[in-house]
């Protein structure tokens, strides 16, 4: 039980084919007291209850830091601590740049990037307080490569990486641990959209020779929540079947 007791802050994580879910499934085998935050409260009650009668189901939008906070004080009114945060919600809205609206762009920063500071600016007074926690924050491949058709996608994901090492270096004497991690071609709803053409592209891109699947992201974000990775911070780790090196 690697994570034994602990409450765990997940985002995005109702979609049950997603990477969201399939972390929440193996953190609450592993003992964890589970909270999904996404945007459905139906969705996220079904989902944390077929985990078990210990987690928890919320609904918040992320990009809107009133609900955000509304989430974080029923956790906390809740279980009254939280150990690991991972701020897994994302969305995107692909497009060439010379027809990607302001909304594409505005509404992908919004969710992606904003969402993930508004709950990390919310946990982090909490982990201060603690002097301990994990926070977690998907980033993507994509982040670190760039990709055609996604520069709104590519400037959240870059984004991320930025603000895990800058909260690294802020929380760091306390005790917290702040990491991403940067999944390459994982098999999810969000994948699903992409053309067989685009597929076998991509996959003649990845050494390993296959699409990821969620389990292969979820057993990394369960080993940084761990104790087994007290000692980093501040780093991305790439879980992309070699595609990003
Ligand atoms: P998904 O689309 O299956 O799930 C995303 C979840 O986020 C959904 O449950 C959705 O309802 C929720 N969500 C969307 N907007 C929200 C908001 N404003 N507030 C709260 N919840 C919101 O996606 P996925 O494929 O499981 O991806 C999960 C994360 O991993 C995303 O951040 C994504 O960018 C990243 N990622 C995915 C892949 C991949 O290949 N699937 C690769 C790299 C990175």
């Amino acid at each position: 039980m690697l994570l034994k007791n602990k409450v765990a802050v997940i985002t995005g994580a109702a979609s049950v084919r997603g990477l969201g879910f399939a972390t929440a499934k193996l953190y609450a085998e592993q003992g964890a007291k589970v909270v999904i935050i996404d945007l459905n409260a139906e969705a996220s009650r079904a989902a944390a209850a077929s985990l078990g009668d210990e987690h928890l189901g919320l609904a918040a939008n992320v990009s809107n830091e009133l609900q955000v906070n509304a989430a974080i004080e029923q956790v906390l009114g809740k279980y009254g601590r939280i150990d690991i945060l991972v701020n897994n919600a994302g969305i995107t809205k692909d497009n060439l740049i010379m027809k990607m609206s302001e909304e594409e762009f505005d509404k992908v920063i919004e969710v992606n990037l904003k969402g993930a500071f508004n709950c990390m600016k919310h946990v982090s007074r909490i982990m201060l307080k603690q002097r301990s926690g994990h926070i977690i924050n998907m980033s993507s491949v994509s982040g670190v490569m760039g990709n055609a058709g996604q520069v709104n996608y590519c400037a959240s994901k870059a984004g991320i990486i930025g603000m895990t090492k800058s909260l690294a270096r802020e929380l760091g004497s306390r005790g917290i641990t702040v990491n991403a991690i940067a999944p390459g071609f994982i098999e999810t709803e969000m994948t699903d959209v992409l053309s067989e053409d685009v597929k076998e592209n991509l996959l003649g891109s990845i050494p390993l020779k296959r699409m990821g699947q969620t389990k292969d992201i979820a057993e990394t974000v369960a080993f940084l929540a761990s104790d087994k990775a007290a000692y980093i911070t501040g780093q991305t780790i790439s879980v992309d079947g070699g595609m990003g090196m």
